[in-house]
């Protein structure tokens, strides 16, 4: 049974939480997400995440990397350049899918880090992070770490424990982040110990680029001015809704099949 402190989101919540865009709203004030993602092995990492972005309720999606390439043919409406610093100032930061391990990937999440958007870290940029603590310090803006288990793993030392929402509060506050733990019972944790546990999904989720789509359409909650938990829990929900209208009659479904569907996940919530 789950600990009596967890709370589970329901549609009403996410409803409260979005922010509608009011007639004084332009694409600035509605939110500018920015991407820092892929890499010349992995471009499809870049793609997934602008998608997962761009369903989300953030007005402009920017996108920092080297697959400017591939995301400028999936979707017209980002704006590329080649690094972080060159796309200037956004209202939240997504960093890590498909990015690599190296020095120029190590840079670009310090330039990440160094802005004072909040951010959404997944895939390769807790790899780095698990390498190079250090460029979590002196930062002060929200951070949410979305790891599967083996990314835990490598962050924690050891894996989740079988209380998920205890391990997610656990490295939630040795890190100082909001921990969004992936899986069959995806959990959310806040550094200081608020757990919920997301109670949407199903396993056809567990396909390549699925937490890229994630990612990106957090990233895009953050932008719209969300806070970190709310993102978290909201886009896990979505996300979760999101499988099951692309998954209907079991059909097998694809990251894009789930980044397509989100919008209309956001509808039925909304
Ligand atoms: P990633 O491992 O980064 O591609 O992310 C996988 C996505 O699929 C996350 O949103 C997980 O919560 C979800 N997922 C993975 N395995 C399962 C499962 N067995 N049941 C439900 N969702 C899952
Ligand atoms: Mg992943």
């Amino acid at each position: 049974d789950p600990h009596p402190a967890v709370r589970v989101a329901s549609e009403a919540d996410i409803a409260q939480w979005w922010h509608r865009p009011g007639p004084d709203d332009d694409k600035y004030t509605r939110g500018v997400v920015g991407v820092a993602a892929g890499s010349e092995q992995y471009p499809g990492a870049a793609v997934l995440s602008t998608s997962g972005a761009l369903a989300g309720p953030a007005g402009y999606v920017r996108y920092a990397g080297s697959a400017g390439d591939f995301v400028r043919r999936g979707h017209p409406e980002v704006v590329c350049t080649a690094t972080v610093k060159e796309a200037g100032r956004v209202q939240a930061w997504l960093a890590g899918p498909g990015l690599g391990t190296d020095e120029a990937a190590l840079g670009e999440l310090r330039s990440v880090l160094d802005s004072p958007a909040p951010a959404v870290l997944d895939a390769d940029a807790l790899t780095l992070i698990g390498e190079y603590p250090s460029v979590l310090a002196q930062r002060d803006a929200p951070v949410i770490l979305t790891p599967h288990d083996r990314e835990y793993e490598r962050l924690y030392g050891s894996p989740p424990s079988e209380d998920r929402g205890a391990a997610a509060a656990g490295l939630a506050k040795r890190l100082n982040c909001t921990v969004l733990l992936k899986g069959h019972h995806t959990v959310v944790a806040s550094s200081d110990g608020v757990v919920w546990a997301n109670p949407t999904g199903r396993p056809q989720l567990a396909t390549a680029g699925s937490g890229d789509v994630l990612a990106g359409f957090m990233a895009s909650l953050l932008a719209s001015g969300m806070d970190a938990v709310r993102a978290a829990v909201a886009a896990a929900y979505l996300h979760g809704r999101a499988g099951g209208i692309a998954g209907r009659n079991h059909r097998t479904i694809t990251a894009s099949d789930v980044a397509r569907a989100l919008p209309g996940a956001v509808g039925d919530v909304l």
